[in-house]
């Protein structure tokens, strides 16, 4: 059977330096070929943010919302380039409520409704739970955003979502350890926290077929987090391993993305 596939976790880059495969030169890649080699594997639509961060062209004294901004600006140019095949994802910053805020607005007049992936660990912060990112969240809601993170301190994220009940989240990564447990309790205490399942925990057998029993197949999002991650082992987990139904495929790989994205 031939499944539509959305991968809702991607970071497609326009220069070399936003390309954070480790092993980029054995990959042939390109900003021009990305949606040809990712379509190859039967992908038919990507979602995500850009990085920026990293670029070593950038003037030394552009602060950190400016490197920020310049991330958006990327993934809007891709988005434009690619024609339909790229839903971009933006950054926000607790230390910059109001230029955040101001970024929402500005997105959701562009038609944009994804915020993320989120990656504190590059952009010098940790809490999802202080005020500052109530106040950006509130925004989210009001402009009905899709806020996408990466997993970090499952207590804090237990915090900003019990506060932010009505926030669509889409968790990032099913991690190990106390992760995936962590993950599906939260399912269970929000109908609008999601799970998408890129980078670390989906190659541990057996739990997404748990998370499936505990929170159904509605809640998860296919997901790579390309291009440091490889999406034919991801397409390979869901596609080949005869733990899920041709139903749950359906649902995870392109289903709940579009009921989310409205496309
Ligand atoms: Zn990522």
């Amino acid at each position: 059977m031939e499944f539509e596939i959305i991968d809702f976790h991607t970071h497609p880059f326009k220069f070399p330096e936003e390309n954070i495969c480790r092993h980029k030169e054995y990959c042939n890649m390109s900003a021009e070929n990305t949606p040809e080699y990712l379509k190859s594997l039967g992908i038919s639509h990507i979602c995500g943010s850009a990085l920026s961060l990293n670029r070593k062209d950038l003037p030394e004294d552009l602060s950190l919302w400016d490197k920020i901004a310049l991330s958006n600006k990327t993934a809007l140019e891709l988005a434009e380039q690619y024609q339909g095949f790229y839903t971009p994802g933006f950054h926000v910053h607790p230390k910059y409520v109001r230029e955040s805020c101001e970024e929402i607005e500005k997105m959701s007049k562009k038609g944009v409704k994804l915020i993320g992936e989120l990656v504190p660990y590059m952009c010098e912060w940790s809490d999802y739970s202080c005020g500052e990112f109530d106040e950006i969240l509130d925004v989210a809601q009001m402009y009905d955003m899709i806020v996408n993170f990466h997993t970090i301190d499952n207590d804090r994220i237990d915090q900003m979502v019990k506060k932010h009940p009505k926030v669509t989240f889409v968790a990032a990564h099913p991690g190990d350890g106390e992760n995936p447990q962590r993950h599906f309790e939260r399912m269970k205490m929000s109908e609008n926290y999601y799970l998408d399942l890129s980078g670390t925990g989906i190659f541990r057998h057996g739990v997404l077929r748990h998370g499936i029993d505990i929170c159904g197949s509605e809640r998860f999002l296919f997901g790579s987090d390309f291009p440091i991650c490889s999406p034919a082992m991801y397409i390979g987990e869901i596609a080949l391993n005869p733990l899920y139904t041709d139903e749950e495929r359906k649902n995870i790989f392109a289903g709940n993305a579009k009921r989310l994205l409205g496309i």
